[in-house]
């Protein structure tokens, strides 16, 4: 079992993928999940990371393996 996913054509790890959604990179990740959700634009698969922007937060994003929507649990 791999860590890492393939989004929007790129191998992602779990820190990678919090910094695309972020912007910035994390203190920490967890690792990448799938979820049950479509993405509302595509219809693609929705991943899932856990991670940590600063000591103080948690934060789950959720992105589309295939385009460009994501979004947080903030
Ligand atoms: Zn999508």
């Amino acid at each position: 079992m791999s860590e890492n996913r393939v989004v929007q054509g790129r191998m992602v790890t779990p820190e990678r993928l919090a910094e695309l959604v972020e912007g910035e990179r994390p203190m920490e990740a967890e690792e990448i999940e799938d979820t049950d959700r479509d993405c509302p634009d595509c219809d693609g698969s929705v991943i899932s990371v856990g991670y940590m922007p600063s000591v103080t937060e948690f934060v789950t994003a959720y992105k589309c393996q295939d385009c460009d929507w994501a979004e947080t649990d903030r």
